[in-house]
C-alpha cells in the first residue's frame, strides 16, 4: 500500500470530493463528513504524518508544519464565526484514542456548548 493511501491522501490528490473551506501550500482544511458540532472542519498537513508521534523532535519542518495547523486553525475558526464563542482543537494520536484516519488531522470543533468537564 502506497504510504498515503488514505481517505485523506485521496482527498489532498482530488481523488475524492470535500467541502475545502482553506487551502495552502502546506494544508488542506476541509468540512468532517460527519460533524460533531455544527462547525467540524478537519485541517490536515499535504505531508503525510501518521499522527504527533511521526513528528521528529530535530525537524524545523516538522514542527513549524504542526504550528501551521494550528495557525491555521485559528484562522479557520475565525472565519466561521467562532472568535466570540471559541473552539476546540482535538488531534488524535492512535487507534486507542479513537484515530481512525492515518494522515494526521486536526479537527476544529465549535458552534455548541462544549464545556469540559461536561456539567
Ligand atoms: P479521527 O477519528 O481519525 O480523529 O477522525 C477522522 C475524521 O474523519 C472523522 O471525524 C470522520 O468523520 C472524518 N472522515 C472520515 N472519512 C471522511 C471523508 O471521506 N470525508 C470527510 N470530509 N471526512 C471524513
Amino acid at each position: 500500500m502506497d504510504k498515503n493511501d488514505t481517505i485523506f491522501g485521496k482527498i489532498l490528490r482530488g481523488e475524492l470530493p470535500s467541502e475545502r473551506v482553506y487551502e495552502d501550500d502546506k494544508v488542506l482544511a476541509f468540512k468532517d463528513i460527519n460533524a460533531a458540532a455544527p462547525v467540524h472542519i478537519l485541517v490536515i498537513p499535504r505531508k503525510h504524518l501518521v499522527n504527533l508521534f511521526d513528528v521528529e523532535m530535530d525537524s524545523e519542518e516538522d514542527k513549524a508544519l504542526v504550528g501551521h495547523i494550528m495557525a491555521v486553525a485559528a484562522q479557520v475558526a475565525k472565519e466561521q464565526g467562532l472568535e466570540e464563542s471559541g473552539f476546540r482543537l482535538v488531534l488524535n494520536n492512535g487507534a486507542g484514542v479513537g484515530q481512525t484516519v492515518f494522515h494526521m488531522h486536526a479537527h476544529i470543533i465549535g458552534g455548541r456548548d462544549l464545556s469540559w468537564p461536561p456539567g
